[in-house]
């Protein structure tokens, strides 16, 4: 009999003693009193995709609880990326309100509208909105019994199950909210790395994660639909948290002249066929190791002058 979700804790970056010991005793009473099976993780965005953790979460099928330091929008979209798909669903009420996506006056239908989804649902919640570890159990219960109201019934009470996998460095990467993005290419026109990519359907992914400059967020600015977040920016806007990156943003149109959103596309299939297969850059879907030189990522003297005058914009 399979339970009817699954919990998963991924742990923040921080040592800090008192995260940790919220992790852990959330993960213990979860455990207790749900009768759920808890998974606890180290930091999802610094796991490789190919690695056991994200090996494990693709193996779950029925619906998933994922909680962690992150804003829920990255979280969902880091798994959606990783193989983890399903219906974006909410833990509470503030994510609720992240649910809500900018206005669509008139405009290109996001990716994710053309895109069919697992019939399973996805609740991911920010642990710091809540400092109860009993509120967060009652959350998880309440979501729980509805879904074992659909299925089968909860159960037998188990123990959290720790998940390793050796520690990587800190990562720095784009993450792109389907349902937001429209395909327009904004962003892997404007990528002087080689992070982003064209799948064979044509649609805009983040094909090479560590080759991101650690600590730009540029492209996020450019991006018209706020589609673009980098979950461990300090900036809440650009982290994932509801609402515009407003004043932030800048227009790369206005700047140089714009381009039809269809030229850019072909623009981008143009310079993607001069690129090597992506079985060579890629044996995944996941973010993947960097496979190209140090010298040939690392940005020269002018590119870091323009970086600086971006962020000052
Ligand atoms: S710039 Fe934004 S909307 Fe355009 S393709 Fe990139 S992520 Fe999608
Ligand atoms: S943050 Fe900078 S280096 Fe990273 S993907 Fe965006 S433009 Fe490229």
């Amino acid at each position: 009999m399979q339970p009817p979700l699954t919990v998963v804790i991924s742990r923040g970056r921080s040592p800090h003693p008192e995260k940790r010991r919220f992790e852990d005793e959330l993960a213990a009473e979860l455990a207790r009193q749900t009768s759920l099976p808890v998974l606890v993780t180290p930091p999802l965005t610094d796991l490789g995709a190919n690695g056991p953790v994200w090996a494990r979460l693709r193996r779950t099928e029925r619906d998933l609880v994922v909680l962690s330091w992150l804003f829920p929008r990255a979280m969902h979209w880091l798994l959606d990326r990783h193989g983890v798909a399903g219906q974006r669903a909410t833990v509470g009420d503030q994510e609720a309100a992240e649910d809500q996506g900018p206005p669509q006056i008139g405009a290109v239908e996001p990716v994710a509208a053309g895109r069919p989804l697992p019939d399973r649902r996805i609740h991911c919640g920010k642990l710091d909105t809540e400092p109860r570890v009993s509120d967060w159990v009652d959350r998880v219960r309440g979501i729980a019994e509805i879904a074992a109201s659909l299925g089968e019934p909860l159960p037998a009470a188990g123990q959290p199950q720790q998940l390793e996998e050796p520690p990587r460095r800190r990562r720095w990467f784009p993450v792109i909210d389907y349902s937001r993005c429209t395909n327009c290419m904004e962003c892997i026109d404007f990528c002087l790395f080689g992070v982003y990519g064209i799948d064979a359907g044509e649609i805009i992914l983040v094909e090479q994660p560590d080759l991101c400059r650690p600590g730009c967020p540029a492209c996020s600015r450019v991006c018209p639909e706020n589609a673009i977040l980098f979950p461990h920016h300090p900036t809440p806007a650009i982290a994932g948290a509801c609402g515009e990156t407003g004043g932030l943003k800048v227009d790369l149109s206005a700047l140089f002249g714009g381009s039809p959103t269809a030229d850019r596309q072909a623009a981008a299939r143009e310079r993607e066929s001069h690129r090597p297969a992506a079985e060579e850059r890629s044996a995944t879907n996941g973010p993947v190791d960097p496979r190209v030189s140090e010298a040939a990522r690392s940005p020269g003297p002018d590119t870091d002058d323009w970086f600086r005058q971006l962020e000052e914009i």
